[in-house]
């Protein structure tokens, strides 16, 4: 799935496995902010993310989800 095939209502929760730090990130807020091509998968994100908190590369999780706090 690519981040161009998302909608706009829709949310990726990216979680990494190492410290289980968890972010809500919108697909076009990713193209926008890290200037990521809308082609990118969510396969190529999971191996690009670098997380926040443990600064570990690659070792993300994400699920797509429908809104921030839909998770509740
Ligand atoms: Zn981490």
């Amino acid at each position: 799935m690519r981040l161009s095939d998302f909608s706009d209502w829709q949310v990726l929760r990216v979680t990494c496995t190492r410290c289980n730090n968890a972010v809500l990130l919108y697909p076009k807020s990713i193209c926008l902010a890290a200037r990521r091509p809308l082609t990118m998968t969510v396969a190529d994100l999971e191996k690009k993310f670098r997380c926040s908190c443990c600064e570990s590369l690659g070792e993300a999780r994400i699920e797509i989800g429908p809104q921030p706090g839909g998770w509740r």
